[in-house]
């Protein structure tokens, strides 16, 4: 048995009956590490055998018998959008490919409060703008099933990293599907909270409204686990939720009979791949027979939800990426000129192609005369949006859909289609523009051994159902996966 294919908690419970220890673990991941990386590229930063050091020191307290936090010492990777006191936040750009940040973001600092082990920065698309990591000015990262094909994104360093066993779990964020879309490229679980749950405190900002960190994980049990850690109150992120977290674990070992979950009719499937929608039908059969009721539910509005986030987001983008200046915030041109010759040189430096046609959107579509016909439109259909889904919380507890259009694509697929890649986003995007929960679990394989997600969606603050469920159709499942291409 690899270790570095085992979750979190099962490796806990093994090295609490002293099977294993976390060194053995720690050296497995490392080992791991040096035989994929060179290939898959998910990490832009790593700690190396720093991490073995680490491990040594839980196992001296395991030998004492004291207690250890289940995620004590274990390898966690974690996307290089957070800032890591005194070690590089690069946010895959060029623009800060030499920040160290001077403190730490609240999500890794909660992590750091049971003492995890961080492997390393994840690769990812630039300032999280994209579907796919080839926006990363750091090169792309592989898809561990198909080196080929691209992990998704923007967390798809992430993605790769514990797909591939160079991590046990991640964070990663979502902000149009970021979590979810590399999760079910990349066989694992994704989870991406209600807007609010989790601190955005120390997250480099993309579109402040929906931006929200989430776990990547091999299973629902360790999505809980990583939950548990990161939610909560904090007072440093003025969205931030104060209300109680729930104990997530309560919520796994239950089962479906009697729950409704909707089927969203006004979902254009047609244009999807076909292997998507049989291994999609595949998996609401299983939560069928696992006792679940399917209902019909509409959410009308739902086929404008790619064209309201291209409008909202970039137009978020654009004002909070008007920080980097080059003398404040970022890399400064080394260029001769004038202060505003400076400035330009320095924004046209460190940003690179999408993240400028993303702020070039965004201002335009915030410019007097244009505002009302872009922007404050977009926030009406994202209200109607919301309360469409509201209302059909009242019916279902859950809401089912296919993660993405299409299994992981070639790397190159998309890049000169900049539509075709945002429609790639349409079954996740609606979730970020609602504010609530979602998760991406394995759902099946392709012909061609590809991973495919189902996507499960929740009322308001109910990770919990979400887990419920989720947990139920994982065991219900017990989906063989291939073996990776690595
Ligand atoms: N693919 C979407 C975008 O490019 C979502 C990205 C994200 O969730 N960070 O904006």
């Amino acid at each position: 048995m690899n270790l570095y294919e085992q979750p979190v908690h099962i490796l806990h419970e093994m090295r609490k009956r002293k099977d294993i220890t976390t060194v053995d673990i720690c050296e497995s991941v490392l080992k791991r590490i040096e035989k994929t990386e060179s290939q898959l590229h998910s990490f832009l930063t790593l700690r190396g055998d720093r991490i073995i050091k680490d491990a040594a020191e839980v196992d001296k307290k395991i030998q004492s018998g004291d207690p250890v936090h289940e995620i004590e010492g274990m390898p966690v990777a974690v996307k290089d959008i957070f800032s890591t006191k005194g070690i590089t936040t690069t946010c895959g750009s060029q623009f800060l490919k030499d920040y160290v940040p001077p403190y730490e973001s609240t999500v890794t600092q909660n992590l750091q409060n049971v003492r995890y082990n961080l492997v390393g920065k994840t690769n990812m698309d630039e300032f999280a703008m994209g579907s796919s990591t080839e926006n990363s000015a750091f090169g792309v990262t592989r898809n561990p099933w198909n080196l080929d094909c691209v992990p998704g994104g923007s967390s798809g360093g992430s993605a790769s990293a514990v797909a591939a066993g160079q991590a046990l779990a991640a964070v990663g964020t979502d902000t149009g599907g970021s979590i979810r879309q590399p999760a079910s490229f990349n066989g694992i679980v994704g989870l991406k909270p209600t807007y609010g749950r989790v601190s955005r405190w120390g997250m480099v900002a993309f579109a402040s409204s929906f931006d929200q960190a989430g776990p990547l994980t091999r299973d629902v049990e360790d999505a809980a686990i990583l939950l548990q850690i990161i939610a909560g109150y904090d007072k440093h992120d003025a969205t931030s939720l104060k209300v109680e977290v729930p104990d997530y674990r309560a919520y796994l070992n239950k089962s479906v009979q009697g729950l409704k979950i909707g089927l969203i009719k006004d979902l254009d499937l047609s244009s999807c791949d076909p292997e998507v929608v049989s291994i999609f039908e595949n998996n609401l059969a299983v939560l069928k027979d696992a006792g679940a009721e399917i209902v019909d539910i509409s959410i009308p509005n739902i086929k404008h939800a790619v064209a309201t986030y291209y409008v909202i987001a970039p137009c978020e983008a654009s004002s909070n990426l008007g920080r980097y200046d080059g003398v404040r915030y970022g890399r400064r041109s080394t260029k001769k000129g004038n202060l505003i010759e400076m400035y330009e040189q320095s924004r046209d430096e460190g940003f690179g192609k999408e993240v400028k046609m993303r702020i070039l959107i965004g201002t335009f579509a915030l410019s007097a005369g244009y505002y009302d016909a872009y922007y404050l439109k977009a926030q009406k259909i994202q209200n109607l949006i919301r309360s469409q889904y509201y209302k059909a919380f009242q019916k279902v507890d859950a809401i089912a859909t296919p993660v993405a259009p299409t299994p992981p694509f070639r790397i190159g697929e998309k890049t000169d289609d900049p539509l075709q890649m945002y429609l790639g986003d349409a079954f996740t995007i609606p979730a970020n523009l609602a504010g609530i929960p979602g998760i991406s679990v394995p759902g099946g394989f392709t012909q061609s051994s590809l991973p495919v997600g189902l996507q499960l969606l929740g009322n308001h603050l109910e990770e919990g159902k979400l887990i419920q469920i989720a947990h139920c159709f994982e065991k219900s499942l017990n989906l063989e996966k291939p073996a990776l291409a690595i």
